[in-house]
């Protein structure tokens, strides 16, 4: 047995496979060079060659699949002999009754003459039209099938799968293929294509097999249901042992008495909101057990996620500890710099600022409050992971805002700088809960869902590129009313550099377009002390007009800023556009998001609509996940979510949940350490 073909075997050891050099170029197009490349090649269909449909007498709804006889073959032109017509009649396999005949008609593909020819016995899928008085399939997917209507598998007589091409691979000789791999791999190698971990291989044989050749078409949902929970729960089991990791790391109480958490509250103009209360009251919890805490703050734009970060920084300092606080962005760690000073200065509790162009407050003598014994906060961008640090106390917390703007290892390797690390995550991206426990299902989920009350309200709006002069009187009459405006420009080719070259000139026209207007620009190829100083101008209401590339996505806190167009928002995902204006109504004012789409393509910004209904975070991230998936939303790389291949993380909530079951059974059997993949 052993002796037999392995999953890493090269497709032509196979026996009874033979590859020429065309069809192994073909092959490698489509990445298949082992045994388990094939296996894992599904079909993007299947055809039940068993049960053809009715023979169309007229334009159907959807594309019939069909057996047919070739009748007549014929080449023409086109209008204006630009096009080559290749036309090819067809009577259903034998025959019928009322002598019904359609056209299967390919345009520019003169090949074709050499390929059909009358006689020829066919299986065709595609869409009948009417044609004049004819009944027509365009460029349908055809087959020539042989050996009369009892030929036989794989290629008839079931139901048959047709898998995705690449030039040089026909539909017949890739089927074959992988039907003859099918045939030679025994179900122990089988076993290991996938997921080789669980003990449920024979289910996940069977569902292989089926996903190739399903005996009914209900079949292959549940073969794909079978897989699916399998993918999610290896995933859990992922999630839960580095949830295990940070447990066992064991854990030390990091939480002071409140008294200072007390008088920061005291010292505020306004009262938490409740939702900002009860996850105070979640995360006091946390950090006076234990037990490491390992936490997610969901929570929308503008909820207040600040405000909680500092509660627990506050009780942590307290009881003795440093705290770290990582932002993604240089202005982000400055103006969560200028926050904390003026909260916590008053307190006598120090905040030091570490990014990679500044190391401030560090040496100040400002640990004499709250007795001489709390610990410190140092704010920080990524550089808090690579430069030396230094917590004199010990690291006990560590806030990360933004998260999704980080990597699992990042996060992981500032968590390492002490023992025992508290850890909150925080993001803006509020995701439904099942996709949640997919994801994030290593941590523990606290969520603002409350907005603070005064704001005004934010109308959004789409309009057209082209109507930049009515958006430049309508800037002009917010700044007269003494706001401040954003103007973004997005990131074209995904680099910064041409989006800093779209954003300076757009900022010179608006500077031509607002001659006794001060404005500004900001965008990421700056330097920290420009980009700062560029800040502190606008902050500081100095500059009314902000031309900025993306930089300004997250985090930003502008209160008298009311305005913000952004321009060719149709390259935006909707959960960006929604932070970017969630930079804009903070502050009592009304505030008015223009989303300006390129007039050039039309449609374009239909999917933004949603963005003029509601400003439910929540709403616009599902929409958002519906219309881009979670790999985009959530950045595949950063959340450290696999490729899946079965698994539907939006459909398959209820699967989600059993796979977490599942997990948690396994892992509970002691299987953490039978599994090192
Ligand atoms: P985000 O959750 O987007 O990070 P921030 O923490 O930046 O939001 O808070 C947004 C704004 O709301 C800040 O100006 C902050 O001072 C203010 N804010 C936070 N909590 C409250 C509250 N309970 N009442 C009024 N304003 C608040
Ligand atoms: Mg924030």
């Amino acid at each position: 047995m052993s002796g037999g073909i392995q999953l890493t075997s090269p497709l032509d050891e196979v026996g009874g496979i033979r590859i020429d050099r065309k069809l192994r170029e073909g092959l490698e197009k489509l990445g298949l060079k082992t045994v388990r490349d094939a296996l894992l090649h599904f079909p993007r269909r299947h055809e039940d060659r068993t049960r053809f449909d009715r023979f169309p007498e007229g334009a159907m709804e959807t594309p019939v699949c069909l057996h047919v006889t070739v009748s007549d073959c014929r080449t023409s032109f086109g209008r204006g002999r630009s096009t080559r017509v290749f036309e090819a009649t067809v009577d259903p396999v034998g025959g019928d009754l009322l002598g019904n005949r359609i056209v299967l008609r390919w345009f520019n593909l003169a090949f074709l003459a050499k390929v059909l020819a009358v006689g020829h016995e066919l299986v065709i899928y595609g869409q009948p039209k009417e044609s004049g008085r004819r009944v027509v399939i365009d460029h349908p997917e055809y087959e020539i099938v042989e050996g009369g209507a009892g030929g036989a598998a794989p290629h008839m007589g079931g139901i048959v799968p047709i898998y995705p091409l690449a030039s040089g691979v026909g539909q017949r000789a890739l089927r074959s293929l992988i039907h003859t791999v099918l045939q030679e791999v025994n179900d122990e190698v089988l076993a290991e294509t996938f997921c080789g971990t669980l003990d449920r291989a024979a289910g996940r044989c069977a569902a292989i097999r089926s996903l190739h050749y399903p005996v009914r078409f209900e079949a292959l949902d549940e073969a794909r249901r079978v897989l699916a929970l399998e993918e999610f729960a290896l995933l859990q089991l992922e999630l839960l042992r580095r949830r295990e990791a940070l447990q066992a790391r064991g854990g030390v109480p990091h939480c002071g008495p409140g008294k200072l958490l007390a008088a920061f509250l005291e010292s505020l103009p306004f009262a938490p909101t409740g939702a900002q209360s009860r996850v105070i009251a979640e995360l006091r919890e946390d950090l006076a057990a234990a037990r490491p805490m390992v936490r997610m703050l969901q929570g929308d734009v503008g909820s207040g996620k600040t405000l909680v970060a500092a509660a627990a920084i506050l009780l942590a300092v307290e009881s003795g500890c440093d705290a770290a606080l990582m932002a993604p962005t240089q202005i982000l760690a400055e103006q969560h710099f200028t926050t904390f000073r003026r909260w916590f200065d008053p307190l006598g509790v120090g905040v030091r600022l570490l990014t990679g162009s500044r190391d401030e407050g560090g040496d100040l003598p400002l640990f004499s409050g709250a007795g001489g014994k709390a610990g410190t906060l140092t704010i920080g961008t990524h550089a808090l992971i690579h430069k030396r640090a230094g917590f004199d106390r010990g690291l006990g917390l560590v806030v990360i805002d933004e998260q999704h703007k980080f990597g699992v290892e990042q996060r992981e390797k500032l968590i390492g700088k002490g023992e025992a690390v508290d850890v909150l995550v925080m993001t803006a991206t509020p995701i439904p809960r099942t996709l949640t426990l997919a994801v994030y299902g290593d941590l523990d989920v606290s969520i603002l869902d409350e907005l603070p009350p005064g704001r005004g309200k934010l109308i959004t709006g789409l309009r057209s590129t082209a109507q930049t002069d009515q958006a430049t009187d309508f800037l002009r009459q917010q700044l007269e009313a003494g706001r401040q405006a954003y103007v973004v420009y997005p990131l074209i080719d995904e680099s910064e550099k041409v989006a800093a070259g779209a954003a300076t000139a757009a900022f010179e026209e608006w500077r031509r377009r607002l001659p006794d207007r001060k404005v500004g620009l900001l965008h990421g190829r700056m330097s920290g002390e420009e980009k700062e100083a560029v800040m502190n101008e606008f902050r500081g209401g100095r500059t009314e007009v902000l031309v900025a590339t993306t930089v300004i996505e997250v985090g930003v806190d502008v209160p008298n800023a009311n305005l913000m167009l952004i321009y060719h928002a149709e390259r935006f995902g909707l959960a960006q556009l929604h932070q970017l204006r969630g930079r804009i109504g903070r502050g009592e004012h009304k505030s008015y998001c223009v989303l300006l789409v390129d007039p050039t393509q039309p449609g374009a910004g239909e999917r933004l609509r949603i963005l003029e209904e509601t400003r439910d975070g929540f709403r616009i991230a599902e929409e958002d996940l519906r219309q881009r998936g979670p790999g985009e939303v959530l950045g595949t790389q950063q959340s450290g979510l696999p490729d899946l291949r079965f698994a539907d993380l939006l459909g398959d909530t209820l699967l989600v949940l059993e796979a977490r079951e599942l997990a948690a059974e396994l892992l509970a059997t002691g299987f953490t350490s039978a599994t090192t993949s």
